[in-house]
């Protein structure tokens, strides 16, 4: 059976690019499922559903058909059958996703898909890598290697800000302070930190340095 490795922790603190280097290095699937609920977020916008009326959300939860492609090095998103790559980074869709996801009805669902492509990845691959806020909680609590990505507010803004290309940086950090509020003190499954997971500091090191510290916990 393939390993599973779970990676949490707020947007900028390096996950995305920790956890599709480990995968890349060491043959393992990837799956980013932050962009399952832009994915989400996408179609209600695209379908005019008010994002702030949860029961609205809620009621429609079970229309996007949301289709992943785990390869670590070519990451693929569709929404029924329509590739949303580009889309799902739009400003529209990052002011909107802390509200859908905050719906249960929409979590329910995306995490019985999570889990669906995760079991695939382990019957069928060596592993994968799975990254988002509720994987080590609960996605994947069970996953042999856990892991909490952490960065200075200043880090996160100027990496968030390269990855969006913006100079905005103040107004990068902004948005990433506002998001953290929502995502941490939504009732659905809030972001934090267990107990057995390895917390990780990555504001002084670069992501090669981060990325060779997770393969070396996998190795172990
Ligand atoms: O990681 P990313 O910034 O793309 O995630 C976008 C949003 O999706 C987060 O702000 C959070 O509201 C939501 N999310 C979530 N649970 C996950 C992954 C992301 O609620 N596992």
């Amino acid at each position: 059976e393939g390993i599973v490795i779970a990676i949490d922790g707020p947007s900028g603190s390096g996950k995305s690019s920790t956890a599709r280097g480990v995968a890349t290095e060491r043959g393992l699937r990837y799956l980013d499922t932050g962009a399952m609920y832009r994915a989400v977020t996408w179609w209600m916008l695209h379908h005019e559903v008010d994002v702030d009326d949860a029961a609205a959300v809620a009621a429609a939860a079970s229309r996007p058909v949301v289709t992943m492609g785990t390869d670590p090095t070519a990451p693929t998103v569709r929404v029924d059958g329509v590739d949303v790559a580009r889309e799902i980074r739009s400003r529209e869709v990052t002011a909107s996703v802390s509200a859908v996801s905050a719906v249960p009805r929409v979590r329910e669902r995306l995490v019985a898909l999570q889990r669906a492509v995760i079991a695939e990845a382990r019957r069928g691959a060596p592993g994968i890598v799975v990254e988002g806020r509720d994987i080590t909680t609960v996605v994947a609590p069970d996953a042999p290697v856990k892991l909490y990505l952490t960065a200075s507010a200043e880090a996160r803004a100027q990496r968030r800000s390269r990855e969006v290309r913006t100079t905005d940086i103040a107004a990068t950090q902004a948005d990433l302070a506002r998001r953290d509020l929502l995502d941490s003190s939504r009732a659905a499954s809030p972001l934090t930190r267990t107990e057995d997971s390895l917390e990780l500091e990555t504001s002084g090191l670069t992501l090669d340095e981060v990325v060779a510290i997770v393969v070396k916990l996998v190795d172990e």
